[in-house]
């Protein structure tokens, strides 16, 4: 049986780790393999191999670098297909989305290929007299990243090529459900001439998270996943001493307004809504139907949920895959006995949806709840699954007033004509990521990724400027140079003159 091994120091680690986890394939229920997970002792490894590692890599150049990042992005974009079965296998989403992920990760390394643009400081001529001012950006040191299951390339990889551009060597702890990605994507750092030691990974649980979060010598922490573990992660590491963003879940709303393109808008709530089965921060989960368009979209909807085809990932014509475990999917099936319960319409009941895949596979297929009110817990939980509800709102001030009233604020989508009731909303509204009939406002690579409340713990959202920003520690100078006008001895309190 397979076994994924921790990379550190430029290899796979050979020593035997005390514990390890099952890898699935979610499709069909499989054991594929093994992955170890880390106890102190690899964390500790890792960290002293970036550790190690930092110094050399701090002092490599920018044309250096930025052509250790060209490679990797050559060997990303040639290696696209092959990743994404590798994502497809272990998560289950398909192929196509798999495919969708690395595009997006490519964005973000071809981001960091302009790490001499991105760290260029300010430089002020005679700020004072004979005296110049000016700005470097620098590294920070060992940075940790924790990533989540749902997107097991793209994440990891919103911050490896930025850390790692910016100077700073890595410790990635990717999740323990599909970690062969990230083994991947080690390699090819390694073929594109990356420095032993820069990018290592260590597997696991929360025994590796929290060694990670109290090392003394990890200088930062970027975390991606649910609430509940990222306000762990922002808490822990802060109280260490550490530079953290820890980016949480979500509950992302799209409105649709009465002048909206229905036709548009029935397509953009079931693509955002049920790709990758709902397993994205950034899914649609609450579609909120402003009178009196309800039942008219309901129904949209619901047509062409019945024309979805969900089986395996690496079957032709398959557009939806299976949930990430058996406890993910019992979980999530357990929200339609709930909404029921609640008082809730179950217009479309994905468990009666034909499956294209092994009987054994997690599968739950598209589920949509009509009048859903916004205290049932089909609307109060993050479900993250294939489970769509529509509130209905009696005015566009009623939507706002739900989208803002939910701690979370990740994305939300607005789908209007109106192009002044659209600049209004996006004023208006409290979520840090905001599409205008545009359902999945994911922001290219040079701005940056991040939600309001609770779906970041932090400061600093993730890639872009924000990213460079988080990597790096400014440092300002204030030099003068055989000027013998300095005034001699003085006690007062410097001037600019
Ligand atoms: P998770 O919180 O269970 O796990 C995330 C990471 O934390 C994994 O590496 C995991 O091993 C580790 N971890 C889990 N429990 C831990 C604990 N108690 N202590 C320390 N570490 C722990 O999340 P997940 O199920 O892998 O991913 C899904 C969640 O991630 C959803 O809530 C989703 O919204 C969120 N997510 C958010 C974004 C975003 O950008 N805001 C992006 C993707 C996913």
């Amino acid at each position: 049986m397979r076994r994924v091994a921790h990379w550190i120091g430029g290899k796979p680690w050979d020593g035997a780790s005390e514990r390890a986890g099952d890898i699935f394939n979610p499709a069909t229920g499989e054991v594929a393999g093994h992955v170890d997970f880390a106890g102190p002792a690899e964390v500790d490894a890792a960290v002293d191999a970036a550790a190690a590692a930092f110094a050399g890599w701090r002092a490599a150049s920018l044309a250096k670098r930025s052509n250790v990042l060209f490679g990797f992005r050559e060997l990303l974009a040639a290696r696209k297909t092959e990743l994404a079965e590798i994502l497809t296998a272990e998560h289950g989403k398909v192929l196509s989305d798999a495919a969708g992920e690395i595009q997006r990760a490519l964005e973000v390394v071809e981001y960091a290929c302009g790490v001499p643009t991105l760290l260029k400081g300010g430089y002020s001529e005679n700020a004072s007299t004979g005296v110049d001012v000016y700005s470097i950006q620098q590294p920070l040191g060992v940075v940790a990243i924790i990533s989540p299951f749902n997107f097991p390339a793209m994440v990891p990889l919103w911050f490896v090529p930025i850390a790692i551009a910016c100077g700073n060597s890595v410790v990635l702890k990717p999740s323990e459900k599909d970690p062969s990605a990230s083994i991947a994507i080690a390699e090819m750092w390694a073929e594109a001439g990356l420095p032993d030691g820069v990018f290592n990974v260590v597997h696991g649980d929360k025994v590796a998270v929290d060694r990670l979060l109290e090392h003394p010598t990890v200088k930062a922490v970027s975390f991606v996943g649910s609430t509940p573990v990222a306000r762990h992660i922002y808490d822990t590491a802060a109280r260490h001493g550490k530079r953290v963003q820890a980016l949480g879940g979500a509950k992302n709303h799209m409105v649709v307004l009465p002048d909206a393109d229905l036709e548009l808008a029935a397509d953009a709530a079931v693509s955002a809504g049920f790709g990758s089965a709902g397993e994205r921060c950034m899914a649609i989960s609450a579609v909120v139907a402003v009178d009196p368009i309800g039942d008219d979209l309901v129904a949209k909807i619901a047509s062409r949920m019945a024309e979805l085809r969900v089986g395996e990932g690496t079957r032709p014509g398959c557009e939806m895959g299976p949930l990430i475990t058996p406890q993910h999917r019992d979980k999530v099936t357990g929200y339609l006995d709930a909404g029921v319960a609640d008082g809730a319409e179950l217009t479309v009941d994905g468990r009666k949806h034909p499956i294209d895949g092994a009987a054994e596979g997690f599968w739950l297929g598209p589920t949509l709840f009509d009048h859903v009110a916004p205290d049932m817990s089909v609307y109060t939980d993050e479900i993250f699954g294939p489970v769509l509800s529509v509130v209905r709102a009696p005015s566009y001030q009623a939507a706002v007033d739900l989208v803002n009233a939910n701690p979370y604020g990740n994305g939300v989508a607005i789908f209007t004509d109106d192009g002044g009731a659209a600049r209004r909303f996006q004023n208006e509204i409290e979520v840090g990521m905001v599409g205008v009939n545009v359902p999945i406002p994911v922001p290219v690579a040079y701005y940056s990724f991040g939600g309001w409340k609770q779906s970041l713990f932090g400061d600093a959202h993730a890639y872009g400027p924000d990213g460079v920003r988080f990597y790096t520690r400014t440092k300002a100078v204030t030099s003068r140079w055989l000027d013998p006008s300095h005034g001699g001895v003085t006690l007062g309190f410097p001037q600019n003159v």
